[in-house]
C-alpha cells in the first residue's frame, strides 16, 4: 500500500506544478498541496520534485546566485528571465537554435556540449512599475 501512496504523492505534486502558469518555488508547490492535503510533508514534496525532474517530467531552473530552484510545467527547450529585485523567473521566447555557438565551442578544445541553459538577467515589470511609482530615479522618456 505504500507504495500506492507514494505514487499517489507524485502524482498531486505533479499536479501542482502543472497548476502554476509560471515558475513556482518548492514551497510555493508544498503551500499549494498542503492547502488541500494537510498530511502530506514538505520532506516528501521536495523528494517528489526531485524524482519528476530526474524523470524529465517537469523542468527546473536556478538562476545564477540562487539557492532556490524553480520549477517548470513546460519541458520544451525555452529561455528563461529572472527578475533580480522580486525573484520572478518568466519565460522567454527567443530562438532556443544556438548551433552555430555550439560548433564553435565544441571545435575548440574538442569539448561536446550536450545541453546549454539561457538564463536572463533584469527587471520586470512590476519592479519596474513600482521603482517609478516609489519616485526612484527611472528611466523617463
Ligand atoms: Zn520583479
Ligand atoms: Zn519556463
Amino acid at each position: 500500500m505504500k507504495d500506492r501512496r507514494n505514487t499517489l504523492q507524485k502524482e498531486l505534486t505533479f499536479e501542482a506544478v502543472q497548476g502554476f502558469s509560471g515558475h513556482p518555488s518548492a514551497d510555493d508547490i508544498y503551500r499549494m498541496i498542503s492547502a488541500e492535503h494537510s498530511t502530506i510533508s514538505k520532506a516528501t514534496v521536495y523528494r517528489n520534485l526531485f524524482s519528476l525532474c530526474e524523470e524529465g517530467r517537469i523542468g527546473k531552473v536556478i538562476p545564477v546566485g540562487c539557492s532556490e530552484a524553480h520549477y517548470d510545467h513546460r519541458i520544451d527547450r525555452h529561455c528563461h528571465a529572472h527578475c533580480i529585485k522580486c525573484g520572478r523567473v518568466v519565460d522567454v521566447d527567443v530562438s532556443y537554435d544556438m548551433s552555430s555557438a555550439r560548433d564553435a565551442h565544441a571545435m575548440e578544445d574538442g569539448f561536446t556540449i550536450l545541453s546549454h541553459e539561457l538564463i536572463f538577467e533584469g527587471i520586470c515589470r512590476n519592479c519596474r512599475d513600482k521603482e517609478m511609482k516609489n519616485g526612484t530615479e527611472g528611466i523617463k522618456d
